[in-house]
This record gives structure tokens, C-alpha cells and sequence, in this order.
């Protein structure tokens, strides 16, 4: 039998959409693709927390009930955090531009 035989073939790949293993999304950090970034003006906050609710990928921080930083590493940019935010404190920016 030679070395290559002993490769899966196609019909030993998983089906694809399973979730082989729970809780393995934090592997995957969807900020990698981020375009623009929410950049937080905490001094105009007032931890309405209505971007904690709104935001698609949980990562918007908290502790004791306040909002904290965003965790970039999950924040994909959409911007929704921005256009909700009643105090208009969080701006998006191109990863580009500093802060
Ligand atoms: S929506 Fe705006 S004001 Fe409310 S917690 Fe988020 S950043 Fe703060
Ligand atoms: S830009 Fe989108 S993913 Fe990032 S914190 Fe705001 S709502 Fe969440």
C-alpha cells in the first residue's frame, strides 16, 4: 500500500454546516475582515447598553452593568453599534485611519 492511499478521500470529509465540536466559533475571529472599526467615545455614554442587545457578535463588554471597550477581535465593523447608539457616540473609521 502506498503512502498516498492512506489519505482520506473525499468520502471521509465531514458533511459541511455541522458543528463538530460546541463552542468552537471563539476559534474563529471574525474581526480579521473587518473593514471599519467602532471606535467608542465613553465620555458621551450613558450605558443605555442598547448596542450590548443590538450587536450580532456579542462583543461588546461589559461590567457591573457598563459598557466597556469593544472586543475587536470578534467585531466584524458592520456598524450597527454606530447607527443605534442614541448618543451618537461610537463612530466608524476605516482601520486605515488612526484613532
Ligand atoms: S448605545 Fe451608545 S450610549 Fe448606549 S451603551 Fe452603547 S455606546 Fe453607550
Ligand atoms: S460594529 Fe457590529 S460587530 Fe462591531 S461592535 Fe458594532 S454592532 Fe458589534
Amino acid at each position: 500500500m502506498s503512502a498516498d492511499s492512506k489519505k482520506p478521500g473525499w468520502k471521509d470529509l465531514p458533511d459541511g454546516g455541522k458543528i463538530l465540536k460546541p463552542g468552537n466559533s471563539k476559534e474563529y475571529k471574525t474581526g480579521d475582515w473587518r473593514t471599519f472599526r467602532p471606535v467608542w467615545d465613553k465620555s458621551k455614554c450613558n450605558h443605555c447598553m442598547i448596542c450590548w442587545m443590538i450587536c450580532p457578535d456579542s462583543c461588546i463588554l461589559t461590567e457591573d452593568g457598563k459598557r466597556k471597550e469593544t472586543d475587536l477581535n470578534y467585531c466584524k465593523g458592520c456598524g450597527i453599534c454606530a447607527e443605534i447608539c442614541p448618543m451618537k457616540c461610537i463612530e466608524m473609521k476605516k482601520e486605515s485611519e488612526s484613532e
